[in-house]
């Protein structure tokens, strides 16, 4: 039985997996929520790979915030951005200077890409982190291939090299994605381009790809991309990128005026100005009960926390974590307003899985996992992500329908909408780096 609690007020910071789920488990009770967010939408940032590989469209994994919530009337949505967080006062301060505040806070802010201060990363490298990133990504993949298509002479400057920093899910994901591009569905539409020669290039510091997976999995990853043409360089990483490439730590460099940064995250900027010593990656530290030690009523969950797992090590930066602890963390402030003990958050760990490209995806399931792959792991990541998407209602059309475009090599949205982020400097070279 649900017990409403009208009376209470509570402030979240963030609209994606955490807040959005923290939001609704609170709406069940009709407490007040103030739900916060700088974008007036919810991004599923799984399928970014896609929208920057032109596969999906934007409005495809954005889903407004609004809509979520108007069969909810006790939730409020703001688009806002917070840049000051009183943790003892639970306030929050946008930008702008408007204060919120509530009986309880819940910071879920998510993550930021860490460059790891790797010189020229953060100007010359796109991230994907958001929509706009991907967008962004987009946009440079169809300009290059224009550019290239209109003066031939610049394939001799690395005009179809394409280097992903990072050889994790995101990496990888986004390699298959750009190869399968190439290869299958780029050489009807840039059909004077020797797309042949494109080369595209993943880069690691460690020994194996898809770290974290099991052994089957990172070799299956491992042989789908050599089959894609792509170059892996594990124990390698990047010293340096400039206008005109990435230079390696063996010495050697790459010509390129596109480099994707799948290297790491850290904790969005506000972790750091909430009162608090950041953790591990500038995270938040927080209980079993996803509270923080010393401020009763302040609450965090999803990639802004290190939520502690079973074994007592931080749980894994992902969007089944930040949806069951942003329901935990509704469930925590439920009981602190009934006065009963919070329960401990448990995480129900459902598998991990990641694509790699069209026919082949690599899916575990279970604690001594259960490995499929090749086009079984592929329909089970079409499925699973149709069902997360379902919530984004007609968007899970949208995902069928590019899993049928997808397989009959049909689509790509090659629109370049992003001329700022484009447009490429060929005059501008790098030699002697
Ligand atoms: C490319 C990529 C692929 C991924 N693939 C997978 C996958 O296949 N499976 C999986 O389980 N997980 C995956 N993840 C991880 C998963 O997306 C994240 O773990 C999840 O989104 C975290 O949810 P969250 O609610 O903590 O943060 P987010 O979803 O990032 O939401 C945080 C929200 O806070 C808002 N915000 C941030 N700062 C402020 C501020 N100062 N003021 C106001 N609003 C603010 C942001 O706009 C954002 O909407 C992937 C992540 C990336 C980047």
């Amino acid at each position: 039985v649900l017990v409403k609690h009208p009376s209470t007020d509570v402030v979240i910071v963030g609209g994606g997996f955490a807040g959005v789920a923290c939001a609704k488990a609170l709406a069940a009770h009709e407490i007040a929520v103030t739900l916060i967010d700088k974008h007036n939408y919810q991004q599923f940032q799984p399928l970014l790979y896609q929208v920057a590989t032109g596969m999906l469209a934007a409005p495809d994994v954005a889903r407004p915030l609004r809509g979520q919530f108007s069969h909810h009337p006790t939730v409020k949505v703001k688009e806002a951005e917070i840049d000051k967080v009183d943790p003892v006062a639970k306030t929050v301060t946008t930008v702008d200077g408007l204060t919120f505040g509530g009986d309880y806070l819940v910071l879920a802010a998510g993550a930021q890409p860490n460059f790891f201060g790797t010189p020229g990363a953060e100007e010359f490298a796109f991230p994907l982190y958001s929509l706009d990133d991907a967008e962004l990504l987009r946009s440079r993949v169809f300009q290059v291939l224009e550019d290239a298509d209109l003066d031939p002479r610049l394939l001799e400057r690395g005009a179809l090299n394409f280097v992903v920093i990072g050889g994790g899910a995101t990496g990888v994901e986004t390699a298959g994605a750009l190869a399968d591009l190439i290869n299958e569905v780029l050489p009807r539409r840039f059909r004077d381009l020797p797309l042949h020669d494109a080369r595209i290039h993943v880069v690691d510091l460690g020994d194996t790809l898809l770290n974290g997976f099991a052994d089957e999995s990172r070799a299956y990853a491992a042989k789908a991309l050599e089959e894609r043409g792509v170059h892996v360089h594990l124990g390698t990483s990047a010293k340096e990128i400039t206008a005109d490439r990435v230079v390696l730590s063996d010495g050697s460099h790459i010509l390129t005026r596109t480099v994707v940064w799948g290297g790491g995250l850290q904790a969005a900027e506000l972790a750091g100005s909430c009162g608090v010593v950041p953790g591990k990656g500038g995270r938040i530290d927080v209980e079993a009960d996803l509270s923080i030690a010393g401020l009763p009523g302040v609450y965090a969950a999803g990639d802004v926390a290190n939520i502690p797992g079973p074994d007592g090590r931080p749980l894994p930066q992902l969007g089944s974590v930040a949806l069951q602890a942003g329901t935990a963390a509704a469930r925590s402030i439920v009981a602190d307003v009934e006065g009963r003990p919070r329960p401990a958050f448990q995480y129900r760990d459902k598998g991990i899985m990641a694509m790699i490209g069209r026919r082949a995806a690599v899916a575990q399931v279970g604690k001594r996992p259960h490995v499929l792959t090749g086009r079984l792991a592929f329909l089970s990541w079409l499925g699973v992500h149709a069902y997360l998407l379902s919530g984004f209602r007609e968007r899970a059309d949208a995902l069928v329908a590019w899993g049928w475009d997808y397989l009959s090599k049909s689509r790509a949205t090659s629109v370049i909408d992003r001329p700022s982020a484009a447009r490429i400097d060929w005059s501008r070279v790098d030699e002697g780096s």
